[in-house]
């Protein structure tokens, strides 16, 4: 007992995302949600933070580390800063690390949201630990992590921005300063251009989901486009990098069903590596899980 007891306690993970924050802990090896709060492109960091601390330290088991996982990209190297966040623009620049060490005197990892997804996903052995997997989010853009062994592949810390790899120069341009990046092509917003390019209708990808399984051919036609450029990308990846194989998370992974095919056919074509693509089973609370793993992994 005493002071040597101090760092015994639970590990904390923060996920925060463009609508909420959730945050959860884990105490005993056993992992709970404990509260969620709203965030929005006017959230700043100082005063979500800060409560999110309040919070932390109020609960009564002392945090032995905390973790925090957003999107965008992470200087770790620094410490945490948030060196460009898509969603909440108030957060560019911010040492979000520092502001945790500085509230909890605890040490903190911060991480980008994908990676801390992939951290979670090793942690509960969904992710092989032999083996060189390649693990992307299909959302909003295309995140991506390089796992070998078990182990995150940084380089020099930002590594995986598999999304912002160009795929047709000259193309659309990227909010990244670039043009032609393959999230521009099978990202959210191109996979519902894709339906409304055929109909002049407008639908979400959930819209389309079951559009697609009523056997509606323009919902049919879009994934089948959408998946075309999903196996252009990962046949560059697998070039690159010749992956025991690949899972696939985030909230358009959920519509594999219906553009698998056609991503199959459009990588086989590319490469000449096998077609091993599994879902990463997803949950709301993946990601503040995810960044209490890192917690413990890292601190
Ligand atoms: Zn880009």
């Amino acid at each position: 007992m005493g002071s040597s007891n101090k760092y015994t306690g639970s590990y904390w993970g923060i996920d925060v995302g463009g609508t909420c924050a959730k945050i959860g802990c884990i105490t005993n090896g056993v992992f709970r949600i404990v509260d969620t709060f709203s965030t929005g492109e006017n959230c700043h960091p100082t005063g979500l933070l800060e409560r999110i601390s309040e919070l932390i330290l109020s609960e009564d088991a002392r945090p032995a580390a905390v973790g925090l996982g957003t999107a965008g990209l992470i200087d770790r190297p620094a410490g945490g800063v948030i060196r460009f966040s898509p969603n909440l623009p108030l957060w560019n620049g911010i040492n979000a690390g520092e502001i945790l060490r500085t509230y909890l005197e605890v040490p903190v990892a911060v991480d980008n949201d994908c990676n801390v997804f992939a951290i979670g996903a090793i942690n509960s052995e969904q992710i092989p630990s032999e083996g060189l997997w390649l693990f992307i989010t299909l959302g909003t853009g295309i995140g991506g992590t390089i796992i070998n062994q078990g182990s995150i592949i940084y380089g020099t810390g930002y590594s995986g921005e598999f999304g912002h790899s160009t795929v047709r120069e000259g193309g659309i341009p990227c909010p990244c300063g670039s043009d032609g990046c393959w999230e521009r092509y099978a990202g959210k917003k191109a996979m519902e251009w894709y339906y409304t390019r055929l109909t002049g209708k407008k639908a979400s990808s959930r819209e389309m989901s079951l559009l697609a399984s009523q056997g509606e051919i323009p919902a049919m036609e879009a994934f089948r486009e959408y998946g075309r450029w999903i196996g252009i990308g990962l046949a560059n990846l697998a070039n690159c990098f010749s992956p025991t194989g690949f899972f696939v998370g985030g909230g358009l992974s959920a519509t594999m069903n219906h553009f698998e095919a056609s991503a199959m056919q459009e990588y086989r074509k590319r490469c000449k590596h096998q077609w091993n693509v599994s879902l990463l089973e997803d949950s709301p609370s993946a990601g503040a899980f995810g960044a209490a793993s890192m917690a413990r992994k890292q601190c």
